[in-house]
């Protein structure tokens, strides 16, 4: 799956409302068996961990090799 961030959903966090796929500007969030999970590439606009603390962000290596650059 290509994109900036792996989407991890914590799993007793999460109880399926569903804002964060309503909010992914990307459609990239999805709901399966009562969780969110991550069905396309997100490109860290940041919105679903704002949103709601089930959601943390893990940028992709290559992501977090430029940001090192900064
Ligand atoms: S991750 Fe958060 S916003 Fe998304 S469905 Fe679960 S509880 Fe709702
Ligand atoms: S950070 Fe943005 S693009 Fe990535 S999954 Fe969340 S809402 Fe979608």
């Amino acid at each position: 799956m290509k994109g900036f961030a792996r989407v991890v959903v914590d799993p007793v966090k999460c109880d399926g409302c569903g804002k964060c796929v309503e909010l992914c500007p990307f459609y990239s969030l999805e709901i399966k068996d009562g969780r969110a999970f991550q069905s396309g590439p997100c490109f860290l606009c940041g919105g679903c961990e704002a949103l709601c603390e089930a959601i943390r962000l893990e940028p992709l290596l290559e992501v977090r090799e430029l940001r090192s650059l900064r």
